[in-house]
């Protein structure tokens, strides 16, 4: 390495995709340095994934008490304590923040505290102290988007639910996404009355169509208020306190909080990147090559930033890419196929794959196993929920290119799918695998009926 510079790696961030990349760097010996102006851990930790599900978890709790007496157990709902959980919920993340920056020093990388600006191809500063380093990875997130519109000082973020000191009675949630969704499961499971607002026909764009019909059914069984096509004109405070929403068609919704979860974008603004010359797409997102590399040889950048999927594995791979390529001679790209996610919603969501209605787009014929069913807990438990589980089969290679789940436990069952539909899994696969009963995971095992097929 070149000694002409202090560091071999400045990394600006330390979310999740900056400290992997710094933690790895580091353990190749090379000298790192990662420069965060906030807490480590970004938003995933702090602000994202990590108090979400802790929150998903406690919503889960609210239904527990009303599915027990199916079980026997005469309980009656225990009074909940946003406090309580709002306090255990920052020691977990404080503790996680601790836990990052101590991998990050015992890695060897040096951890600056500080707002990070670029200010050459091979200098950033931080808070008014230059540092050199032959490579700069930019990893600095992304932030809510606020959509514009009269009142818009009355919306909250997801950012403001994790600082919030009490829990309203009415919330009404704007955004059909994975936040909007996930959001809308928590407040109501934690006896908040819920309103989601979305301008589209159907929410949660971008997932299997029948899943998402799925969900939003069970949703309004469970008593969320789900309003399609629709997008508030308007918030106005009223003198009692409250907040009154204005539909196109002129109605209005009156509520304790409105949560705007309208997508994110990324964190580029004010930190030099135009300066140096560093180019960015119409919606601010960093450019990079298929090695991470921007417009200028020695800046890279990965995870929220650069846009591609706003999800803190992808971050991940995409940061133990990088280091491969710099530093551990491996140029192999980084495949964005397969990639599994769930939404916390409730009911859960998993996916890997095409949906049914791209996987139609794409093959001549593709087969359709489709099957909704009752698990022995929902049996005595008296919820409406049930399962529902499909996948989607190439039927001239007998591949399954994709499989969805919605139901307790998606993420956690779809993760092992993945592994599956990676290796190359055909339906064949999948009928000869043995089920685990009883359970709901061996329904992607035992599904034999042909429920649709689809030719072009
Ligand atoms: P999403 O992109 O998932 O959803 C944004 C939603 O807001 C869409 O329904 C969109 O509608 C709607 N929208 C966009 N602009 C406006 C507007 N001006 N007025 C009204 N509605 C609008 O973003 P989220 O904010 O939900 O989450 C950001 C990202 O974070 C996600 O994409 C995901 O990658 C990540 N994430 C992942 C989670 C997980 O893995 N479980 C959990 C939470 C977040 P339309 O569909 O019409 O575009």
């Amino acid at each position: 390495m070149n000694d002409q510079y202090q560091y071999d790696l400045f990394v600006i961030g330390a979310g999740s995709g900056g400290v992997r990349a710094a933690r790895m760097a580091a353990a190749q010996g090379i000298r790192v340095a990662v420069a965060e102006q906030d807490r480590a851990g970004g938003t995933c930790v702090n602000l994202g994934c990590v108090p979400k599900k802790l929150y998903v978890h406690a919503a889960e709790f609210g239904s527990s008490f009303a599915y027990a007496s199916g079980f026997g157990f005469h309980s009656r709902r225990a009074p909940f304590d946003w406090s309580i959980l709002q306090q255990n919920k920052d020691n977990v993340t404080q503790q996680a923040n601790r836990g990052l920056e101590g991998m990050l020093t015992k890695a060897g990388a040096a951890l600056i505290k500080g707002r990070a600006i670029l200010t050459g191809a091979h200098e950033v500063t931080v808070d008014g102290r230059s540092y050199s380093a032959r490579r700069i990875l930019i990893a600095t997130g992304s932030r809510p988007f606020i959509p514009e519109l009269p009142g818009k000082e009355h919306m909250l973020v997801s950012d403001d639910i994790f600082n919030l000191k009490a829990l309203p009675t009415r919330a009404l949630i704007i955004g059909g996404g994975y936040i909007a969704t996930e959001f809308a499961g928590i407040f109501h499971g934690l006896g908040v009355a819920v309103t989601q607002v979305y301008q589209g026909e159907l929410f949660l764009r971008g997932f299997d169509n029948e899943i998402r019909l799925y969900v939003a059914e069970h949703m309004r069984k469970k008593g969320i208020d789900l309003r399609f096509n629709s997008n508030p004109v308007k918030i106005e405070k009223t003198e009692a306190g409250y907040l009154q929403v204005i539909l196109p068609d002129k109605r209005i919704l009156e509520t304790d909080m409105v949560l705007a979860a309208t997508g994110r974008r990324p964190n580029t603004a004010d930190i030099g990147l135009e300066q140096v010359g560093v180019t960015l797409d119409e919606k601010g997102a960093i450019i990079v090559n298929e090695g991470f590399q921007t417009s200028i040889p020695s800046i890279y950048a990965l995870g929220d930033v650069i846009d591609r999927m706003q999800l803190t594995p992808v971050a991940l791979a995409e940061a133990m890419n990088l280091v491969d390529r710099l530093y551990r001679g491996k140029d192999n790209s980084l495949s964005y196929d397969l990639i599994p996610t769930a939404v916390f919603s409730t009911p859960n969501i998993g996916t890997v794959g095409l949906t049914e209605e791209q996987a139609t787009g794409l093959y001549a014929s593709i087969d359709v196993y489709s099957t909704e069913f009752r698990s022995l807990k929902q049996s005595l438990s008296g919820t409406t929920e049930r399962y529902l589980m499909k996948l989607i089969v190439d039927t001239a290679t007998d591949r399954v290119v994709g499989a969805h789940m919605a139901g307790e436990g998606a993420g956690e069952i779809i993760q092992g799918i993945a592994v599956a539909l990676k290796a190359g899994a055909t339906k064949a696969i999948f009928d000869q695998t043995v089920g685990i009963h009883p359970t709901s995971a061996e329904e992607f095992v035992t599904m034999r009926s042909l429920t649709r097929s689809h030719s072009r």
